[in-house]
């Protein structure tokens, strides 16, 4: 049973008394800005009134709720929303404080404590939906916001630059990583019915169903062992690979972002969360026609196959062509005719699905050097490995994309901007609650989670007074 529903009074419309509080309060404010500052320059006279603003508006805001829960804050007896046993309210209001870009107060309320189930609680608390912690939730939102942005400590300070209002790096950090410790991959994708619907909305009026593109990769984020202290050795730092997949429709000259997913983790943990999108529904297999893109490492077509058996698979051009231009070099040297025209004659056979003939073609060359034989061996065995992904000329006659820009350009805006700072070795955990919410982010979930986050965060503290659905 609500606690905040017991011993309900009809609201006195004609008590104006919180009306009164709330200019008085303001007038001594104002005295106290004048006495205190020389209101020459507007810089001086805005200064002064930004300083005192979350003052200013917290009495607002406590006036507003003493109009709205009078009741409650006055409240002597409340039945316990477990055993229903009555109870009396301590004989003291207890003090907290209230932090919100809204304003900043000081909320005396009634406590109750039953004996008989060892709980307290606080009505008004419940009613109001306040987070437990005295920084409320807009609050919470935006230092998460900015951190995932920028360094800790960065973010202090533009919240500070923008709100006058300080936090510390530390709370930032803690903020960050409670909320995005709350969720998991299909929090941070879209819902089926979203994706469904802008595939819908592409394919209308279409012949052939759109293409989505699945594009995985890995790149590489400087971690460090976990625990280890801030304060003397760290342990040594380790690069780990970031392991990401980016799914999206190709319209035409743009595409149609869906989910990013990007964490330090193994190929297995990889395949998982695409297993996971696939069975929430999340790649309309029958409405679209799949294709995978990536380069040449094993683990990605590996998990790939297991989960989209007989999915269109592409192998990464420009990782191609790498191979290709290395052999080159080494074969005829580098910035040679020689080594351009093979190298042009090579990606024509490709474009025109000819990579038998080009695997007996290198298979056939008469090595120049050591070098030369050694990328002779490589390029062999990775064509033959790929030679089923590399028919370049059709696939784009299809539509379908032959780069992985796409996910590529992903890896660099979601993990290296905000994991490759100097100095910075991160947690793995810690790596990844802030790829989560950078994730988020790209997949315009954001304020999707936070929603989420309050419901959870306040479930915790009121769950048990059966009240958090009803917020
Ligand atoms: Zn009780």
């Amino acid at each position: 049973m609500p606690a905040q529903a017991v011993q309900l009074f009809p609201i006195k419309n004609s008590d104006n008394a919180w009306r009164d509080e709330v200019f008085e309060s303001l007038n001594n404010k104002i005295d106290q800005i004048i006495q205190q500052t020389d209101m020459v320059k507007i810089d001086d006279i805005t200064g002064a009134i930004f300083q005192s603003k979350s003052d200013i508006l917290g009495q607002l805001v406590l006036g507003l709720i003493k109009k709205n829960y009078s009741e409650l804050l006055n409240q002597e007896y409340c039945d316990c929303p477990i055993c229903g046993k009555r109870l009396k309210a301590w004989n003291k209001k207890v003090k907290r404080t209230i932090e919100s870009f809204g304003g900043c107060l000081d909320l005396c309320r009634p406590y109750f404590y039953c004996k008989h189930c060892h709980e307290g609680f606080y009505p008004l608390d419940e009613a109001l939906g306040l987070a437990p912690s005295s920084k409320q939730y807009d609050i919470q939102d935006v230092e998460a916001w900015l951190a995932t942005e920028l360094p800790f400590k960065t973010s202090a300070e533009a919240f500070k630059r923008c709100t006058g209002d300080t936090l510390s790096s530390d709370h930032m950090f803690e903020t960050t990583n409670k909320i995005a410790s709350h969720f998991d991959i299909l929090d941070i994708c879209p819902t089926k019915d979203e994706i469904e619907q802008k595939v819908n909305e592409l394919s209308d009026g279409k012949f052939r169903r759109p293409i989505m593109m699945i594009a995985i990769d890995g790149a590489h984020a400087p971690t460090r062992p976990e625990p280890s202290s801030w304060k003397g050795k760290r342990g040594k730092g380790e690069w780990k690979e970031v392991k990401g997949f980016r799914t999206y429709l190709i319209d035409t000259d743009n595409i149609i972002h869906f989910i990013s997913w990007h964490q330090v983790q193994n190929d297995k943990e990889l395949g998982e969360a695409l297993l996971t999108i696939k069975n929430a529904g999340l790649i309309p297999e029958d409405k679209v026609r799949l294709c995978a893109i990536g380069d040449g490492a094993s683990w990605i077509w590996n998990r790939i196959r297991e989960i989209f058996p007989g999915i269109k698979e592409i192998l990464d051009f420009y990782h191609c062509s790498e191979y290709i231009h290395e052999l080159a070099d080494a074969q005829y040297c580098k910035g040679t005719r020689k080594a351009q025209e093979w190298v042009e004659a090579t990606f024509v056979r490709l474009f025109h699905n000819q990579v038998t003939g080009v695997i007996r073609g290198i298979n056939r060359m008469k090595p120049t050097s050591p070098e030369a034989k050694k990328k002779i061996k490589d390029v062999v065995r990775y064509l033959s490995n790929h030679r089923e992904k590399v028919d370049y000329g059709a696939a784009k006659r299809g539509g379908y994309h032959i780069g992985s820009g796409a996910i590529e350009s992903a890896n660099k805006f979601i993990a290296h901007v905000r994991l490759k700072r100097s100095g910075a070795w991160w947690y793995i955990s810690n790596a990844n609650n802030i790829l989560k919410l950078r994730c988020a982010k790209c997949n315009g979930t954001y304020d999707r989670i936070i929603q989420k986050y309050k419901k959870l965060d306040r479930k915790k503290v009121y769950a048990k007074f059966n009240l958090a659905n009803s917020m």
